[in-house]
């Protein structure tokens, strides 16, 4: 599924599981409603009714009493009209239902129209005694009976309209639940899929930025976590990160190829040179002038650098092109300080500087390193202190413990290095400015071989210096390493030295 689609898909859900809760709080709302408008065109109307009902029976009673009194016509057709009116109240009641005795009183009223109409008679022709008999014994005792069922109808009618509002209550009531649990879920889904979008799209993206930060450091075998056979626009990502990956693995062992081979090819000639360079100083092939003696030493001096150079450069590519590949041996520490300094005593009589090593350690027993590489390492340290260090300096050797492992320091009482330049002087081709005659045989590649080394056994090197007082080379490195291939930040750090 595509990002854009899935993107869609997701909001479509979250907005569908937004809109249920407002759904149902609509129907809700429309059921109140009903309810509403049924209470209003049922009971309200019919207690409305029942009150002029009641009233209307009241005016016949007050107007029977008025024909007997006033003895008018008028008086008569109006107690009529209040006849029928109360008449047809009680007809309207009836038909909501409410209760039977609605439709008694019409009944009743019904009863009392031939009762009033024989009353008028008897009034008008004067025989009050009959009046008067049928007022107390018919039409009285019918209007009572009529405003008694009123009673019943009323408190059926209070009845409904209270079990009318009971039910709208209720359904309120289950309206306002049902709408905070729909809201409750709507929201428990939206969560979930607002979870897997942002899940589904931020590990990628995630795992992409690391991929990027690992090759931007050099680490171009970095795989990515995630499956790269995806149909998104993250699996065409990803694609497209494991080719360029791949295309600049390629570049970087094809440069080390030819840095390698360029070495390579560079040592024969120049040994060739420095051969007859020799042969024609040992006059071999005649004895040569007094002019020609500096320009064939300098000749020398200058192609010993470059053989250096480019021996220097061979091992590097060939350390790079093992991916810092290490071979740790079982080697006696003892062994390996004895050594050095077998090999720099030498140097340090021909230069006037003592030389002095320090073993700190009852430990000098096995380490786990690659030997030939950390002779390597302390003989360019070693090198160093002595080309900067004047006669009558000093330079010293220490080994001694260091937590679980051994630390390694080479202090000289040297040139120093500015402080501002001391960052750099592990970086490839650098060289600080303190350099005098000794320059010309340096080529900046010392520090940065021996950093690598370092590193590959997993330990660290690191520098203190102080311009005119001396320079303090420190390497921490643990007791035994294991055999590992680096392929990280000895890639960048060669890529960054070279350019
Ligand atoms: P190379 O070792 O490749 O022949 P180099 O000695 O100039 O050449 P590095 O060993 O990498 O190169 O050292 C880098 C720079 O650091 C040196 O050029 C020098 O300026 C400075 N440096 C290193 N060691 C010392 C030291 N002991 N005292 C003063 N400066 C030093
Ligand atoms: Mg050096």
């Amino acid at each position: 599924m595509t990002l854009r689609t899935r993107l869609a898909l997701g909001l479509v859900v979250i907005a569908f599981v937004l809109i249920v809760p407002l759904i149902v709080a609509h129907r809700s709302m429309q059921r109140l409603h009903s309810d509403i408008t049924a209470l209003r065109e049922n009971e309200f109307q019919a207690s409305l009714i029942l009150g002029r009902l009641r009233d209307a029976i009241a005016d016949v009673r007050a107007r029977e009493v008025a024909v007997a009194v006033v003895k008018t016509d008028t008086v008569h057709v109006e107690l009529q009209h209040a006849l029928v009116r109360a008449g047809a109240l009680a007809d309207s009641l009836a038909r909501f239902g409410v209760d039977s005795g609605a439709y008694r009183i019409g009944l009743d009223l019904d009863a009392i129209k031939p009762a009033t109409d024989a009353e008028y008679l008897a009034v008008s022709t004067g025989e009050m005694d009959v009046a008067d008999s049928l007022s107390q014994n018919t039409i009285a005792p019918a209007l009572k009976a009529a405003e008694r069922e009123l009673a019943p109808v009323e408190r059926a009618l209070r009845a409904r309209t209270e079990a009318r509002v009971l039910h709208a209550e209720d359904g309120l009531t289950q309206a306002e639940q049902l709408s905070l649990l729909s809201l409750a879920v709507a929201l428990a889904v939206a969560a979930l899929v607002a979870f897997w979008l942002t899940r589904s799209i931020s590990r990628p993206v995630r795992e992409l930025e690391q991929g990027m930060r690992a090759v931007a450091d050099g680490e171009l075998q970095h795989t990515l976590h995630y499956d790269v056979n995806r149909r998104d626009e993250f699996g065409r990502l990803a694609t497209s990160f494991v080719e360029m990956s791949r295309q600049l693995a390629e570049l970087d062992k094809l440069k080390a190829e030819f840095v390698s081979i360029a070495s390579h090819e560079l040592k024969t000639p120049i040994n060739v040179i420095l051969g007859y360079l020799q042969l024609m100083q040992d006059g071999v092939y005649g004895p040569l002038t007094e002019q020609q003696v500096p320009i064939a030493r300098t000749i020398q001096t200058q192609a010993r650098t470059l053989a250096r150079l480019a021996g220097q450069l061979l091992d590097v590519s060939r350390f790079e092109a093992g991916g810092g590949r290490i071979e740790p041996r079982a080697i006696r520490l003892s062994t390996m300080l004895d050594e050095l300094e077998g090999t720099f005593h030498v140097l340090a009589v021909q230069r006037g500087v003592e030389f002095r090593v320090i073993r700190r350690i009852a430990l000098l027993e096995e380490v786990l390193w690659d030997p030939e590489r950390m002779n390597e390492v302390t003989g360019n340290l070693l090198s160093n202190a002595f080309k900067f260090t004047p006669a009558g300096g000093s330079v010293t050797l220490t080994a001694g413990p260091h937590e679980d492992g051994v630390c390694i320091e080479v202090r000289d009482s040297g040139a120093g290095i500015p402080a501002a330049q001391l960052p750099h002087v592990f970086e490839k081709f650098y060289q600080a400015n303190n350099q005098k005659s000794a320059s010309a045989k340096g080529t900046g590649l010392g520090l940065a071989i021996a950093k690598e080394i370092v590193e590959a056994h997993q330990g660290s090197i690191s520098c203190e210096s102080e311009v005119g007082v001396g320079t303090t080379f420190n390497i921490l490195l643990p007791r035994v390493v294991r055999e590992r291939r680096r392929t990280g930040p000895h890639h960048a750090a060669f890529a960054g030295g070279a350019s």
